[in-house]
């Protein structure tokens, strides 16, 4: 269970979360949509303990994780795991090697760490692309990989910021798929960044509309989809009819 509440953050004097409160309940999806600006990858960010907010906590199971420092800090870094927006893996590693790397900074040792990686590639559908480089792959595979190595440490959160924005509907629907595995197989919970309806239909249970660093609509996606209330939430949830 993650509660965010009454978070801000400000850069330069530019407000980018301007008090934001919302809760993800443990084994769920949440997708946070909003318009460009309005601060989801800086609340993604601040949740990922890769910023810190100006004032508000953030509480994983009950602890507040907005002010740990040192060793504290870093474990519970690694219970979040973390698919950042745009193409993310290394280069010049191959798909497993960018899902070990994780494991390689845990100190995991080599044999662990190779049962691990293959079943991480069972899991997102990709063990006959374990040698491939990331210019190998498809835009999807990629992001699956990307997947795997955030879920690499075998966190209790995943964050992903934007994972199908580049993709088709086809090849956003294995990226998906493996969101949805992580959470039903693994139990992750999961916050999801996301300008695009159909992945809030397809996988996430809750939505935030987030909107100049606010939080203007929150709630299942079945009572809002079709019957939102701001006028921002009208523009990105459509009526489906
Ligand atoms: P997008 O949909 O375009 O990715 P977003 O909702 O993710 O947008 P953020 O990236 O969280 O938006 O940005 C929120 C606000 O904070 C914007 O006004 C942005 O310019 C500002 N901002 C974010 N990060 C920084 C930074 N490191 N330095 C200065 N301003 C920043
Ligand atoms: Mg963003």
């Amino acid at each position: 269970m993650i509660t965010v509440e009454n978070l801000t953050k400000s850069f330069q004097g530019v407000s980018a979360l301007n008090g934001v409160t919302l809760d993800v309940e443990a084994g769920t999806v949440l997708g946070v949509v909003g318009p460009s600006g309005a601060g989801k990858s800086t609340l993604a960010r601040c949740v990922a303990l890769l910023e810190r907010p100006d004032s508000g906590a953030i509480r994983v199971d009950g602890t507040d994780i907005t002010s740990l420092d040192g060793s504290a800090l870093r474990a519970a870094r690694r219970q979040i795991g973390v698919v950042p927006q745009g193409d993310s893996l290394l280069r010049q590693r191959t798909a497993a090697g960018n899902i070990a790397l994780p494991l390689e900074s845990a100190g995991v040792p080599g044999p662990q760490r190779r049962t691990r990686v293959g079943e991480l590639l069972d899991l997102v559908g990709l063990t006959d692309k374990a040698a491939a480089y990331p210019d190998q792959l498809s835009g999807g595979q990629r992001q699956r990989i990307a997947v795997a190595r955030a879920l690499a440490a075998n966190p209790s959160v995943l964050l992903a910021d934007e994972p199908t924005s580049a993709l088709d509907p086809e090849t956003t629907g294995s990226v998906l798929t493996v969101l949805d595995r992580a959470r039903a197989e693994l139990g992750v919970t999961v916050l999801v960044v996301t300008h695009d309806m159909n992945v809030v239909r397809k996988i996430c249970d809750d939505v935030a509309v987030l909107e100049q660093g606010r939080v203007v609509e929150h709630g299942k996606v079945l009572d809002l989809v079709g019957n939102p209330v701001s006028r921002t939430s009208s523009a990105l949830l459509p009526a489906v009819d």
